[in-house]
């Protein structure tokens, strides 16, 4: 099947019992058995619920991994992806991650002695360098947020591979529609399918897929022991975000490399992170592993703007968190998504107090242009 009948066949295709055509929301807590050691593979719902079975058989298919797992959110799907790991490891980590995974690391796991260290993943060399014997697993992100630096997932997979350390890829930008990590030799992908795949801003999920059996079983043993579990009616939800997937991120797609011209050629603009402009360092990597450039977009104002009356200036783009969704959203990554990161390390990889994430939606493009003129026009301080 092809990706585009995969996003909507895939998985669990609808009710055989019934032959409705979507998966029920099988919304129960445990199941009756029938005798005791007797039961129809289900026993409580912590442990295996139908149609939470439903969307990581679908995520898995979507990703060409082994199995899926399903979280509560984002973070608890990290959180699931660490505690593969034990106190003495050390994960290697991209440098300018989404704050959420910097926080966990920082801020809980480096209690429990699982340690990071910042690494440039662009520069294959450093990674080589920076993997010694308490190095146990390179998490990276490509596009990074917010500032789209790529990673090539290939390259950074087989360096792993050659020093037997696992390869964890955050693939919330790209989605399975765009680019395949387990594809280019990673081990483990994971997801906030609170963005793209949910699409619609009206949950929060998380995904993780792995490429193997026993990182199968271990990561369901840590999911079940640990239980940040995705809700039934959450996993419906997800189900039916992911069904138009591939028209939604044409559409992203699309709607993104406008704008990103249209912002390169302002003279109101310090700087423009897309990696579908040909002036980006990342776009031949990009273009190489994954067959798009995404909806997000990150620029710097120049001086004489004023980043608060832009972002407030904005009537169709939502000032809000997150991205992914068909509506358009602008962020203040310095104070809001990585406000976490200390300010020096923040000023370090250039999130600075200028820089606005737009995630761009499915909106009339030229309504979006328009809004955004508009907002420069009233930001001139
Ligand atoms: C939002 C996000 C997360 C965290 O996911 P939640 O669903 O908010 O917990 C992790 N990684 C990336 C890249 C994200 O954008």
């Amino acid at each position: 099947m092809n990706f585009e009948s995969l996003l909507i066949h895939g998985g669990i295709d609808g009710d055989e019992r019934t032959g409705a055509v979507n998966v029920p929301i099988f919304q129960t807590s445990t199941y009756k058995q029938p005798g005791f050691g007797v039961n129809k593979g289900y026993e409580y719902s912590r442990t295996g619920n139908p149609t939470r079975e439903a969307v990581e058989k679908l995520i898995a298919e979507l990703e060409r991994g082994y199995a899926g797992y399903a979280f509560a959110s984002g973070m608890a799907a990290i959180t699931a992806v660490v505690s593969l790991f034990k106190s003495g490891d050390k994960l290697l980590i991209s440098n300018n991650l989404y704050g959420g995974t910097f926080r966990v690391l920082d801020k809980v796991f480096k209690n429990f002695d699982i340690s990071y260290g910042i690494v440039n993943t662009t520069d294959l060399e450093e990674v080589r360098a920076s993997i010694d014997d308490k190095v146990k697993a390179i998490f990276i992100e490509t596009p990074t947020n917010p500032l789209m630096d790529i990673t090539d997932i290939q390259a950074v997979s087989k360096i792993a591979k050659e020093k037997s350390i696992l390869t964890v890829v955050d693939n919330t930008f790209m989605t399975p529609y765009l680019q395949r990590p387990i594809e280019l030799g990673a081990d483990i992908v994971v997801h906030s399918a609170t963005k793209y795949l949910g699409g619609h801003s009206d949950l929060v999920a998380g995904l993780v897929v792995v490429n193997n059996s026993e990182l199968s079983e271990r990561l369901h043993f840590i999911q079940n022991s640990t239980g940040g579990v995705l809700a039934p009616f959450d996993s419906f939800l997800l189900i039916r975000g992911i069904k138009t997937l591939a028209v939604r991120m044409d559409r992203h797609n699309k709607n993104a490399d406008v704008i990103a011209r249209y912002l390169n050629g302002r003279e109101e603009i310090e700087k423009v992170y897309y990696p579908g402009l040909e002036s980006h360092s990342g776009h031949d990597t990009h273009k190489r592993q994954a067959s798009g450039f995404g909806g997000v977009i990150s620029f710097v104002l120049k001086d004489s703007y004023d980043y608060k009356k832009f972002v407030e200036s904005l009537e169709v783009v939502t000032f809000g968190e997150s991205l992914g969704g068909v509506e358009s959203l602008v962020c203040h990554p310095a104070s809001m998504t990585h406000g976490s990161i200390p300010y020096e390390i923040r000023q370090n990889v250039g999130i600075v107090d200028n820089l606005i994430r737009l995630s761009i939606g499915i909106e009339s493009e030229e309504d979006l242009i328009k809004d955004i003129q508009n907002a420069l026009d009233k930001s001139r301080i």
